[in-house]
């Protein structure tokens, strides 16, 4: 390659690579066991050029990065009005895996947080689906942004199933206001093999770039979803995708991102590059530490933040 990209990309993890903070999620067994030293980033430009450094191959679970991704695929699939009507668009202020959830209504406050998000799941597809079309549908839709399919790590799945009581009664707890009509065990179930899917951090990259790019992805040149779904999605990211430390974020690093309890960080700005960042160890929101650090020096040293230089 004749840039100097990778080795600045080499450089940044090296300068973010001291802090030895933080903890892999310990609630979910098979994650408690995540190598510590694994770090990697990538950055996709919207013409699909990737760039990449350190462990940026190495897959590990999506988590709660799937959640902007089945929120895009439900808006395309059911309408934003319908799922406006289900899903609330307001920061929580919460853990990701509170009961939060509108007075009044009972929408969960965003699909970003788990109880929005196991929603968002049960809301994809076709009406008419049965679980197992409707996860091959946000399987098929993850792997259209990823532009490779993208398969489930069954020992992740197994595991985070035997410790999901939590997000079972957040399920029935939506069931109960008459959010979601069909069976709350099956949207766990289904929810949670979304959130099992393994990618790297260069895929993440990519399905970043494929928001930053309006819903084309810049390596297939399909057309994911409609560019009115990314501006919802990538707003809503924006709020709410750092859960209760997003007004951190968004002062600090500026970009539409979500990040998941197994490391990853996915960041997308419009026009301009997908971010991938990935390191086990979390802060005390459920964020990677290292990711984070990796963020906020990218966004500095690339004038990235939407909000202006500093
Ligand atoms: N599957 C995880 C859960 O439901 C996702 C949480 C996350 O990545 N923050 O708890």
């Amino acid at each position: 390659m004749q840039t100097p990209v990778p080795g600045y990309l080499a450089e940044l993890l090296e300068s973010c690579d001291g802090d030895s903070s933080g903890e892999p999620a310990a609630y979910i067994p098979e994650l408690a066991r995540a190598d510590v030293s694994l770090f990697g980033v990538a950055v996709a430009a919207p013409d699909g050029v990737v760039y990449a450094a350190g462990d940026a191959d190495v897959p590990f679970t999506i988590q709660s990065i799937s959640k902007p991704f089945a929120y895009a695929l439900a808006l395309q699939d059911r309408g934003c009005d319908f799922i406006l009507s289900k899903v609330g668009t307001e920061p929580s202020g919460d853990a990701f895996n509170m009961i939060s959830l509108e007075s009044g209504t009972g929408r969960p406050r965003n699909p970003m947080i788990n109880i929005g998000a196991i929603t968002t799941h049960a809301l994809t597809g076709d009406p008419s689906m049965d679980p197992q079309q409707r996860f091959e549908r946000v399987r098929d839709g993850l792997s259209a942004f990823a532009g490779r399919r993208l398969e489930v790590d069954e020992a992740v799945f197994d595991s985070e199933m035997s410790t999901a009581d939590r997000n079972r009664s957040l399920a029935f707890m939506v069931r109960s206001y008459g959010i979601i009509d069909s069976d709350p065990i099956e949207a766990v179930h289904g929810y949670t093999r979304q959130c099992s899917l393994l990618v790297t951090a260069k895929d993440l990259a990519v399905m970043g770039a494929t928001l930053a790019n309006a819903g084309v992805n810049p390596l297939t040149g399909e057309r994911v979803v409609d560019q009115a779904v990314v501006r919802q999605v990538l707003s809503v990211m924006l709020t709410c995708g750092m859960y209760d430390a997003a007004g951190d974020w968004v002062t600090t690093v500026g970009i539409p991102a979500k990040s998941g309890v197994a490391g990853g960080i996915l960041g997308a700005l419009p026009g301009q590059v997908g971010i991938g960042a990935f390191s086990p160890p979390l802060d005390e929101f459920g964020n990677s530490v290292r990711g984070v650090q990796v963020c906020q020096r990218l966004s500095g040293d690339m004038g990235l933040h939407l909000m202006g230089a500093a």
